[in-house]
């Protein structure tokens, strides 16, 4: 019997990584499968794994997942789980090149509070742009408390100071094709083809092999640094969150005091504490904005695809009640 790590998920089985850093394909007991008999979520890239000859037998409890709705089943809102056990969401987003979404930092940022996921922003190819544009973007969230790391992984600028902030942990990182991320990632890894190859190796390459989730050790510590690198995500819809749940999301909205009204939309209430905040100076406007066009966009409907329905949240209250 021993223990490690699932690296990467397969249609035949798993990938376990033992704390000795060695990497092995195991079959997986058939009861840990989930009901339609796919591993996909029954165990993920993350869980921790006791084995018995190359077969998983157990799947410890998770402390926290990180999921988005599965492909082509939002109708169905079923819900795939990407990985688990994290530390931190790291949102690796262009500065240029594609240019800069707010819209979908946002995004990822909602689901990472969602998910009661800490979040930081990586944004990348910091040498195609001035240095103005760079701290627009940081000042963006810095209100909000997110660490932002600012990289130009082709020459290496900011990757050391990146490769120290997640040391000891567990980051998955997430991000667009095109953004950067396997250069970041080859900055960040030395061998990383080495590495990748590895683990394809055990999984034999083929069709799944390129789109899956991979863990990838930096340092086996203790405690060991880990980053995960999901593939590009192509349509990021916003978590199925409630209008008058949004504000919990908003890092930017908290700790400015009560507002008069408990369930305060912080639009223009009377005795609001976010838009006095707003008003003297106290928070960001940009995010106000981003705040509004979001809660726009929930109170439409409009984010139905790709929706997230993870429990733990608490529900909606109802509404108008004063303090
Ligand atoms: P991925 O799809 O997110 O993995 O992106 P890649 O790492 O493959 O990079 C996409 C393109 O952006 C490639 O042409 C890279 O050479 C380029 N690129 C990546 N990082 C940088 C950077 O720091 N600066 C510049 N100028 N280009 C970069
Ligand atoms: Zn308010």
């Amino acid at each position: 019997m021993s223990e490690g790590i699932v690296a990467r998920v397969d249609l035949r089985g798993v990938v376990v990584l033992d704390d000795a850093g060695g990497l092995t394909f195991c079959s997986v007991r058939k009861r840990l499968m989930d009901p339609g008999a796919r591993l996909g979520n029954a165990i993920v890239v993350g869980d921790r794994v006791t084995v018995e000859e190359e077969t998983v037998v157990t799947v410890a409890p998770r402390r926290n997942v990180f999921q988005r709705a599965a492909a082509g089943a939002a109708a169905s809102g079923r819900l795939q789980t990407s990985a688990a056990n994290l530390d931190r969401v790291l949102a690796v987003v262009a500065l240029k090149d594609p240019p800069l979404s707010e819209g979908l930092v946002d995004r990822f940022a909602i689901t990472a509070e969602w998910l009661s996921l800490p979040f930081a922003i990586a944004f990348t190819k910091a040498d195609l742009v001035g240095a103005a544009e760079v701290s627009a973007a940081q000042a963006l969230y810095a209100r909000a408390g997110y660490p932002t790391f600012v990289v130009a992984a082709k020459a290496g600028g900011g990757v050391p100071g990146l490769r120290q902030a997640i040391d000891g942990q567990r980051t998955l990182l997430v991000g667009h094709s095109g953004v950067g991320k396997s250069t970041l990632l080859n900055a960040l890894i030395p061998g990383l083809d080495l590495k990748i190859g590895e683990v394809n190796a055990k999984t034999g390459k083929g069709r799944h092999t390129t789109t899956a989730a991979t863990l990838l050790r930096l340092d086996p510590g203790p405690p060991p640094t880990d980053v995960i690198d999901t593939p590009g995500v192509r349509a990021f819809g916003l978590p199925r969150v409630q209008p008058r749940d949004l504000s919990r999301l908003f890092p930017e909205c908290r700790g400015h005091g009560l507002c008069r009204f408990s369930d305060c939309a912080h639009h223009a209430e009377p005795g609001c504490a976010v838009t006095a905040a707003l008003a003297g100076g106290g928070a960001s406007a940009a995010r106000y904005a981003a705040y509004l066009k979001l809660y726009a966009e929930l109170e439409g409907g409009a984010p139905a695809r790709d929706a997230i329905r993870p429990g733990g949240r608490a529900k909606s209250r109802p509404g108008g009640r004063r303090r």
